[in-house]
């Protein structure tokens, strides 16, 4: 649940079993974010808000709404980019080099670039679209990689390596840029 403020633009409430107070917190996007209990509504959200707000002005490090909101629009553009490259690329890589994974999901992870699930899902990060295209192609290599190689072992970087001979640095340069939008 969201609803928009004046001062703080986009709010997020959270609802817990457990809470029993409203608690004021910061998003990993710089959003407001109201936590409180199951009946919270957001009637009562912006009341609490209303009742804080001198105290949430001066104590938490929010991003002021125009900075929210260029970061959403980023974000959006991302995503489309990322849709309408990741899955061709990932196509491209896996057909070349003869690797079969069920489905690729695209994320928005802050810490990650990429995973894969025991199930076969790749999982890419829409930030890899700010990367330039070798350290990209180089996340999806090591991706894919683990279809045969659950860990990160010798052999499976011997493979990364096989597909990817400048893979130690590509690896090194991409811990420059975060996933993070
Ligand atoms: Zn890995």
């Amino acid at each position: 649940m969201t609803f928009n403020d004046p001062e703080f633009g986009e709010v997020i409430i959270r609802k817990s079993a457990w809470a029993t107070n409203p608690k004021f917190s910061v998003s990993t996007s710089g959003k407001l974010t109201i936590s409180g209990p199951k009946h919270t509504t957001v009637f009562l959200a912006k009341r609490w808000l209303n009742a804080s707000r001198k105290q949430i002005r001066e104590k938490l490090p929010l991003k002021d709404p125009a900075t929210q909101r260029a970061r959403d629009a980023q974000k959006k553009i991302l995503a489309k980019k990322a849709k309408d490259y990741l899955p061709y690329r990932l196509d491209f890589w896996a057909e070349k080099y003869g690797y079969h994974y069920s489905s690729l999901r695209l994320s928005h992870a802050n810490t990650r670039w990429g995973s894969r699930s025991s199930s076969g899902t790749i999982s890419l990060n829409i930030g890899l679209m700010k990367v330039p295209e070798p350290l990209r192609d180089y996340v999806i290599l090591h991706e894919l990689a683990h279809i045969n190689h659950m860990d990160h072992s010798a052999e499976f970087w011997a493979e990364v390596e096989e597909h990817d001979p400048h893979y130690k640095r590509h690896r090194k340069l991409l811990k420059s840029y975060s996933p993070g939008v």
